[in-house]
């Protein structure tokens, strides 16, 4: 286990007693189901009942909508957890979805959508990609047409996580033109007449999480599921949530180069070479040393950026800062890691090879490193 040597002041004995919880809770009911989840590809809706009942799916969810009211940082305990066990990415999109209702909605649509959320019963992704847009996200061609008291969606998205699983969609779609053109919608997809669920897109890694393209063919949806009732306000509503997306993001990879470097000092102890153990080779123990660093210094921005996401000081650039960062040392640690298991790190019945391809998606999905250099230099250059 690698020392936490910074405990920061948003780390009281609350919350830690919540890690412990969650950590136990996952470690008995999710990580036995982890192998067949990845053989077929999805983890069911139903297992984040569970989570529900423990109180700790959307725990930061107000009162009034069912959730816990607890401060945000329960819910990166969470993420911390689950991308621990190799379980990033869907819990993360509940979150994030209920944000956007819980800060961009109607009081309506709160009490409509956030109970069966914090309960599992609604379990949510978030559809902006298209096959034409990705970081390019004005290029969005989805469009969601107004009539009567409907909104009527033609379009195709693609890449999108927790639609198969799931059985609801925030989809960003076009009602104007322009950057000031996009509205977001609340789509409940079961059963729903004209949406379509594509092929289950084959990944080179994380395996458990789902990720589809879907069709919408004169899909309709009644005119109060526009999320806040005015259309043209989803590019702002989509950026307002970045930050805290990001975030998330950083912590899975603080809470993923720990577990790397964890994995990498036991298997190192253990393994015997030219007569000795591999931890006794000088290259071993440097980059052991460097590994660890890494990840003390990643854990350190994270915690920083926690603690002003929390007091609400979080700017901008310090997320794209911990965006872009913390996932390329995830990568570049856990390949470290992987090269001290020799051939065994190639192979994906050991946690250190599926972790290296789960590593690669986070310098790509929730705005690629180059997306996040360009957003830093703009502020710095103009
Ligand atoms: C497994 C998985 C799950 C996903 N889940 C979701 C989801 O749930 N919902 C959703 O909406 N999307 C999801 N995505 C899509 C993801 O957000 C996009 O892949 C990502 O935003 C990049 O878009 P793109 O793939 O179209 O790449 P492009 O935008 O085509 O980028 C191609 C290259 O151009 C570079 N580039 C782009 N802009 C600039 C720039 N300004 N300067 C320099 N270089 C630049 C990029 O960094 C990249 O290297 C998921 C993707 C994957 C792979």
């Amino acid at each position: 286990m690698l020392p936490r040597l910074h405990r920061h002041p948003w780390m009281d004995d609350d919350i830690q007693a919540f890690r412990v919880l969650v950590r136990k809770f996952i470690e008995a009911e999710y990580v036995p189901h982890l192998d067949s989840w990845r053989r077929q590809g999805f983890i069911p809706r139903e297992t984040w009942r569970g989570l529900a009942q423990l109180g700790a799916l959307l725990p930061e969810i107000d009162e009034r909508f069912g959730g816990a009211g607890a401060s945000l940082a329960y819910q990166l305990v969470l993420t911390d957890e689950l991308a621990r066990a190799e379980m990033p990415g869907s819990a993360g999109i509940q979150s994030i979805v209920a944000h956007y209702i819980a800060e961009y909605g109607t009081e309506e649509q709160r009490a409509r959508w956030l109970p069966r959320m914090v309960a599992g019963e609604l379990f949510a992704g978030i559809a902006m990609t298209e096959p034409g847009c990705g970081s390019d996200l004005k290029a969005m061609t989805t469009r969601a047409r107004r009539e009567g008291h409907e909104y009527v969606i033609d379009g195709a998205k693609t890449l999108i996580t927790n639609a198969f699983s799931g059985n609801l969609l925030v989809v960003a779609a076009r009602t104007g033109d322009g950057g000031g053109g996009i509205s977001l919608l609340v789509v409940e997809t079961e059963g729903l007449p004209g949406f379509g669920l594509g092929r289950r897109l084959e990944k080179i890694g994380l395996h458990a999480m789902d990720t589809s393209e879907l069709f919408f063919d004169g899909v309709r949806v009644p005119a109060g599921n526009l999320i806040g009732g005015e259309e043209g306000r989803g590019f702002g509503q989509l950026m307002g949530q970045l930050p805290f997306e990001r975030i998330l993001i950083a912590v899975e990879a603080a809470a993923c180069i720990e577990r790397a470097v964890e994995l990498t000092v036991a298997y190192v102890g253990e393994r015997r070479l030219f007569g000795k153990r591999l931890a006794e080779l000088q290259n071993t123990r440097f980059k052991l040393a460097e590994c660890a660093t890494a990840a003390h210094i990643v854990r350190s921005f994270v915690n920083d950026c926690t603690q002003r996401l929390l007091d609400g000081t979080l700017d901008c650039e310090a997320a794209y800062m911990a965006k872009w960062w913390c996932t390329e040392q995830r990568c570049r640690v856990i390949d470290e890691c992987l090269q001290l298991f020799g051939g065994y790190g190639f192979l994906a019945e050991y946690p250190i090879g599926r972790m290296y391809a789960d590593a690669r998606l986070s310098r790509i999905a929730g705005g690629t490193t180059e997306v996040m250099k360009d957003l830093i230099a703009r502020r710095l250059l103009g």
